[in-house]
Order: structure tokens, then sequence, then C-alpha cells
């Protein structure tokens, strides 16, 4: 099956799946293996050479996971993909592989907590050093290139304030500078934003969230537009670290995906009718959405996501207390982090997902105390905003009661 002839929503039901086995099985078979018989002489190929072609041992290779992989490289328009144990697996497996000690990344200012643990381990242990910084244009990010720099390391929308990395500048800069690029696109998923045909080398997920979908796995993906260059880290950090993805994780992760396009498109619709309701409310200061007209970045939004997601910050009048007032008031949604499940998910960052971040960073980068994350799911919208509109009635009563 050859990825330009089908869509995309095609691709997430059929592609790099055949039925090698003639059995008619329509799901991909979950070949729930740790290794796998070698051939007799008299029966082929597969023999003691140490380079057979074909399954030796899953910690190298497994059909279903493969089906995965393949998956996703038609979703992300790469040459390659590999499948993880976790999200942290991948971004760790793309890091060890593009650096060596002495070089230098540069990161967008906001990037997942615990990548930013994994930069701070790479300094200590490796002295890898990294910047964070604001890259809000192709000079301010240019400025930051240093002689050791390797690699540019982004996330684009950035957690939790949908602040966006435009990809054509980060691809200008890297081009003239020789530089591997690496976007985390988690947040968009491989239906709203292909960062390879902007020229990313690297497109990595944490399959955990939107891919997935249902809440039930931890898993990650890293593609590269480059094939070769997959295979390679394939046996090496992979292979050697060894952080691979369950063949039902996998065959979980094949299940989810056949969704994916109609999921994206209801979490969408979703967000869509409550930012607009957001938006109205007296309670509310500002709402951050990629896709919203007032967003001074909506012409970046529009170049290179296809729409704006599921997921949508907000901060309300007050601080602390009034935003975890907000929370304990609401009833069907659900106070949790992670992110791109059927239920809808709120947070608040402040004290969840970025409580690590010293106080000053997460002030520059807009994290105060009264903002508050939504991971809008796929229940019917009326009744999210409906548990919205009682909790902030609720809160409205308490300023009230105060003032
Ligand atoms: C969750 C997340 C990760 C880490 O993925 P895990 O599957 O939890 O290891 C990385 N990046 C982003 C943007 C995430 O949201």
């Amino acid at each position: 099956m050859k990825e330009h002839h089908y869509h995309q929503d095609t691709l997430m039901i059929h592609e790099g799946y055949v039925d090698k086995e003639h059995q008619g099985s329509l799901a991909v078979p979950l070949y729930q293996t740790s290794t796998y018989a070698f051939e007799t002489a008299s029966q082929g190929e597969k023999r003691f050479s140490g380079v057979e072609e074909g399954n030796v041992y899953s910690r190298l290779g497994n059909p279903t996971v493969r089906v995965l992989e393949e998956r996703i490289t038609a979703l992300e328009k790469g040459g390659a993909t590999l499948a993880f144990a976790s999200g942290m697996a991948a971004v760790s497996a793309i890091l060890v592989h593009l650096t060596k000690t002495g070089d230098h990344i540069l990161c967008s200012r906001g990037i997942y907590g615990c990548t930013f643990g994994l930069l701070s381990l790479l300094e200590d242990k490796y002295s890898i050093s990294h910047d964070l910084i604001r890259m809000g244009s192709e000079e301010e990010i240019e400025s930051a290139v240093t002689s050791n720099t390797v690699c540019i390391y982004i996330e684009t929308p950035i957690n939790p304030t949908m602040e966006l990395v435009d990809l054509q500048a980060v691809m200008n800069v890297a081009k003239r500078h020789g530089l591997k690029v690496v976007v985390d696109n988690t947040f968009s998923s491989p239906f709203l934003q292909n960062p390879i045909e902007f020229g990313a080398d690297f497109v990595l997920h944490s399959a955990t969230k939107y891919i997935n979908g249902h809440g039930d796995v931890i898993a990650g993906l890293l593609t590269g537009k480059d094939g070769e260059e997959i295979q390679k880290i394939r046996g090496s950090v992979q292979k050697d670290f060894g952080g691979i993805i369950s063949p039902f994780d996998a065959w979980l992760l094949l299940r989810g995906l056949k969704t994916l396009s109609i999921r994206m498109e209801r979490h969408t619709a979703n967000a869509e009718v409550l930012l607009r309701f957001l938006k109205k409310q007296d309670l509310v200061d500002t709402v951050y959405y990629p896709y919203d007209v007032d967003n001074p970045q909506y012409e970046i939004a529009k170049r290179q996501m296809r729409a704006g997601g599921g997921l949508i910050s907000f901060t309300i009048k007050g601080g602390k207390k009034e935003a975890q007032q907000f929370l304990d008031a609401l009833r069907l949604i659900k106070i949790a982090v992670s992110l791109g499940d059927a239920e809808t998910l709120i947070q608040h960052p402040a004290t969840m997902t970025h409580a690590v971040v010293p106080e000053r960073q997460r002030e520059q980068m807009g994290i105060t105390d009264s903002l508050l994350r939504l991971s809008v799911g796929l229940e019917h919208v009326d009744d999210l905003m409906k548990d919205l509109e009682i909790a902030f009635t609720q809160v409205g009563k308490t300023i009230q009661h105060q003032s």
C-alpha cells in the first residue's frame, strides 16, 4: 500500500498490514512472543550468521510492532519509525543518538517536564549543554546557535500556554547551520501537524496521548525523515538501552489509531465550542487556543496546523484559591494530568504538571497561579459546558461573598 494513494483517514485503518498467514484476520494479529524459532538447514535461510533476515528476538523486532511503525511512518510522512515503551524512551533515544559530550542542544522555552529533567541529567553527567529560548523569530533562534550546537529540539504548541513555534523559521536556521531538528508532535498528533513536511528530521510522540486516545497505554514513537538513520537507532540506542514497546501495547495503539481522525475532529469541534463559551465568561481573563482569530499567532497556526486540536488553557479571575475552587466544583470533568483521552481532563499547571519549574521561570512562560488547562474530550459538548458553568457560578458566588 503506497501512502500517496490514500488519505490519512484511510492509512490509519489499513497501512502496514498484510495478512501473511492468509487467515483472513482483519485485526492485526498480536504476536505476543519474546523469541522466534530459527529454521533448520533444510527449511531455509534463517541460520546462524548473526545478521539473520526476519525475526530473531522481540527486542530487535516484532511483527505486531512493525505494523504500528509502518502505519505511523505513513501518517508522519517519514522514512521509518521506532516504537518505544514510553514517550520519554523516544525522547531519550533521539537525544542520546544525536549528541555526545560537549555538544549543545537548542530548545524551545517550553518543553515537557521530564524532557527538561533529561536535559539536566545529560548536562550533569555528560556535559551536554542546552538553552531554552523564546524562538519568537528567525533572528532570535539564529542568535542562540553556538559553535557546538548540534540540534534544535522543540514542542509546538507549547504546553500549557499553547504558544507556537514557527516551524519554517526553525528549519531556515537549521538549514543554514547544518543542525538536526526534532519536533515533539504529541499535542497535535499526526492528524493536525506533520513537521517532516516542513523539513524536520525527527518527529516524536508520546503515544500515550492522542495516538492511543483511550487512556490505557504508555508508549512512544519516533519517526525519522531518513529511514536509514532510524534503522541505525534501532540497531544501537533502541536495542542496547532497550526501551521497546510490548506487542500488546502496540496492538492497542493500532486499535486506537483507527479512530484518530474522527476523534481529532470531535476534540476540535468540542474545543471550538468551549473556546467561544470561555471567552464570554466574566470570570475568565484570557483564553489560549491556536486557532483563535484573536491569537496573535493565528497566522502561524494556519500555516502549520490543520485545525486547533483539543487543548485549551484559560486564566480565571483571582489566583490559586479560585482556580482550585473551580476544579473542586466540577463533576463530569476530571482533575488529572495527561491529555488526549475520551474523557475531558483539567489540571492546574502551577501545582501539577509544572510544579517543579522554578516560579520565576514559570512566570516568564505565562504559567500563573490562575491558569488552567483543559484537555477537551469526546463527551457531548453541552454536558461539558454545563459542568463548567456550574463551577463558574460557584466561584462567582464565593468572590461576591468575599467583597
Ligand atoms: C506526556 C508527554 C511526554 C512524555 O510521554 P510519556 O508517554 O509519558 O513518557 C513527552 N512530551 C509531551 C509533550 C507529553 O505530553
